[in-house]
């Protein structure tokens, strides 16, 4: 028998070639697996049958059971209706109908008896239900299923082709009629068993023909766990293949260039936070295993100097190191701060981006090679396959949110044996994120700011208090500050964003007139050398006001920048405020982020900006994205690359079962690291489908 994927969608009765393309394009269901794997998004309870006397126009969907007992068309060509009396013995109720009337007046029968479902409404003191669902109960799938009906999302088009719910619905019915007792288990009977799991043949139907409650619940639970504890099984074997395959360099000592560095140049005092995660990372770099470690650490926290301490390790050890960032300001910015920071160090550094000359690029690659440079600062262009080191011992990767674990895996194969690797973020991820992104990373948390910071102020203004606002910025650039005014990047349309971006900057330079104000601007379609030429002017402070979109978000550090504005702050992920904002604050004025936003704002943008007025905590702010907006669509998923999209589980609601499955994959993988038991075969079959299919780590880019 074929498997699954293997059967075309086209060949289930109802849905031919047309049906099929249509499926495909809109939903990306190509098999019968897909289809199969199709869950609904809802489930309304067809149990129960109101009757007409007891209803009312608050009530959700309901049921009732009765007859049409009359239908009229009314209103001319433009307000044209179709109204119908339904009775049920108890009373009457009005229906109506603003499409598809000549279609229903083609198709309901009077005087038959129906199942009616749809939610009532009150007008003018009577009750009535627009464009109700009607079936006759010998044909109705409720009847059929007699509990829960399932909702499944669809398209217009779709809907055009006639594959609304209903008809996904029974084109589910169908297929599993099809499948049954043929649906091969993919847990192994044991965890099954232990776990008192149902099969997947009986979670497959109850979650799409749920018999009870209960039972449907359990199908839930089922899919859900299963879901998770094959990302959690998968990347937990790749993190032990790891550990059992990979000797870690070892950086024996703390010499000359550590100590140096800090007795004569270290510019502060390290927080405690700092130094305790420099233990943590000269414990990992010791101890013979190869570091995989995340950094976490809130704009601002110092991960710049762990990183350059860290680096110093491996040089003082005769190692390589590199330093990658995401972006050319960024990876400038480091460059230069770090060649300050190592003054009178005799230390090699070098800088590779995008736009390092051929001449230089090729010097580089040299000495590289040579091993005469002992630390590179770059952007992804240090990683390419031409880039060789003579021995490369630690790779750090800053502010990367979408660095996943295919990338990391490259990097293992620029040495003959991988060299250390320590990931920094201040994207605070909620735990559920980290443990499915970043699952298979040891992970340190640096949970204090340097001292003497002040915390940002954060407002909230509209429109109307624009005039205030630019009249704070002169007294703040009065004040020898410097301001930064961020406009949002509209992904569907560059064009409108820098539009956006140019009228604001026009605006600005009329509100702040040259010779008294400077001001700068950055984007992304600027070439790399004048973007770094405006940044610097920016830096050096002979720009009072920096213009840009969100490629300053990342990393730049601007200590005497005590104002962000943020244009439209309605538009922009919680994270991306929290990023945003931590470019103010880092010197010892008290600080500002003002966040500018239409008086016509969603709901839920309120509640995003009250949280940022509200708390400066990353963490705090992750989790109120995750929870506010799903995974599915929380920028940080596209930010830090999760590289699956779930079908089933949820990780702001599921935690809990990520948990736990994360907890099974670990135990069995402690007993039968390399799944070749018997019993866990397949496990090992899944893990190997998964790897093909749903997991797909190249998404991360
Ligand atoms: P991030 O964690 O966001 O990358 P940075 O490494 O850029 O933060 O540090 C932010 C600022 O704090 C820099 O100006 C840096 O020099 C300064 N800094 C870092 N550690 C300390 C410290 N222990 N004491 C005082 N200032 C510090
Ligand atoms: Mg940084």
């Amino acid at each position: 028998m074929s498997t699954l994927e293997e059967q075309d969608i086209k060949f289930l009765p109802g849905v031919g070639p047309k049906r099929a393309l249509l499926l495909s394009k809109e939903l990306n269901i190509n098999n019968c697996s897909d289809l199969l794997y199709y869950f609904p998004y809802k489930y309304i309870d067809r149990t129960r049958i109101y009757t007409i006397r007891e209803i009312n126009g608050s009530m959700p969907y309901i049921q009732l059971k009765g007859k049409i007992i009359s239908m009229q068309q009314i209103g001319d060509n433009r307000k044209k209706r179709l109204v119908a009396m339904f009775s049920d013995g108890t009373g009457t109720l009005e229906l109506i109908w603003f499409q598809g009337i000549s279609w229903t007046i083609q198709n309901i029968k009077l005087n038959t008896e129906y199942l009616l479902f749809g939610k009532p409404s009150e007008f003018n003191g009577k009750i009535n239900v627009a464009h109700p669902d009607l079936e006759e109960p010998a044909k109705s799938l409720a009847t059929f299923t007699g509990y829960l009906q399932a909702y499944y999302n669809t398209t217009e088009k779709l809907k055009n082709s006639f594959l609304h719910s209903k008809a996904i619905h029974k084109l589910q019915i169908q297929l599993l009629s099809q499948l049954k007792g043929k649906i091969a288990e993919t847990l192994p009977t044991y965890l099954i068993q232990k776990l008192k799991l149902i099969s997947l043949e009986e979670a497959l139907f109850n979650i799409h023909i749920p018999t009870n409650p209960e039972l449907l619940h359990k199908a839930q639970f089922r899919l859900k766990f299963e879901e998770l504890f094959y990302i959690q099984l998968k990347i937990l074997s790749l993190k032990n293949l790891r550990d059992h395959k990979f000797r870690g360099h070892i950086f024996h000592k703390i010499g000359y260039y550590f100590n140096s560095f800090y007795k004569n140049n270290l510019p502060f005092e390290l927080t405690n936070a700092q130094k305790r995660v420099i233990r943590e990372i000269r414990l990992d770099v010791g101890s013979g295993k190869q570091m995989n470690r995340l950094l976490q650490g809130d704009v601002g926290s110092g991960k710049t100097m762990v990183a350059l301490m860290t680096a110093l390790m491996a040089i003082d050890n005769g190692y390589q190191a590199c330093l990658m960032a995401p972006t050319e300001i960024l990876a400038n910015q480091h460059y230069e701060s770090i060649k300050g920071m190592l003054a009178g160090l005799t230390l090699q550094t070098g800088l590779l981006t995008g736009s390092t000359r051929k001449a230089e690029r090729k010097t580089i690659h040299e000495h590289l090679l040579s091993g005469e440079m002992q630390l590179l600062i770059g952007t992804h262009a240090l990683i390419e396959d031409t880039v060789n080191y003579r021995n490369l011992g630690l790779v750090i990767i800053d502010e990367q949110h979408r660095f996943g674990v295919e990338q990391r895996s490259r990097l293992w194969a620029k040495n003959s044996s991988p060299p250390h690797i320590l990931v920094m973020t201040a994207t605070p991820i909620p735990r559920t994120l980290a443990m499915t992104i970043y699952g298979d990373l040891d992970v340190s948390v640096i949970d204090e700011l340097p001292p003497g910071r002040k915390p940002i102020q954060t407002l909230h203004y509209f429109e109307n208090r624009r005039a205030s606002v630019y009249d704070f910025i002169r007294k703040q650039i009065a004040a020898g500050r410097q301001i930064y005014i961020v406009y949002p990047l509209i992904k569907e349309s560059e064009k409108l964003d820098y539009k956006n971006l140019e009228e604001g900057y026009e605006h600005i330079r009329k509100a702040f007139p040259l010779p008294h104000y400077q001001v700068s601007m950055v984007h992304g379609k600027m070439k790399a050398a004048d973007k770094d030429f405006e940044m610097q002017r920016f830096v050096k402070g002979e720009t009072q006001i920096m213009v840009a979109t969100t490629v300053i978000e990342v990393g730049v550090n601007v200590p005497n920048a005590s104002v962000m504005i943020i244009e439209n702050a309605e538009r922009f992920g919680l994270s991306q405020l929290h990023q945003l904002r931590g470019r103010v604050g880092r010197g010892c004025d008290q600080s500002y982020c003002i966040l500018m936003s239409d008086y016509k704002i969603s709901a839920e943008s309120r509640k995003r900006l009250d949280i940022m007025v509200r708390s400066t905590d990353g963490f705090e702010i992750a989790e109120a994205d995750l929870k506010l907006r799903g995974p599915g669509d929380l920028e940080g998923t596209q930010q830090s690359g999760l590289p699956i999209d779930l079908k089933i589980a949820n990780l702001a609601r599921d935690s809990q079962i990520l948990q736990y499955a994360r907890e099974i994959a670990l135990r069995i993988l402690e007993e039968d690291g390399t799944l070749n038991h018997r019993d866990n075969l397949v496990l090992k079959e899944q893990l190997k489908k998964f790897s093909k299919t749903q997991f797909n780590w190249s998404n991360i880019s």
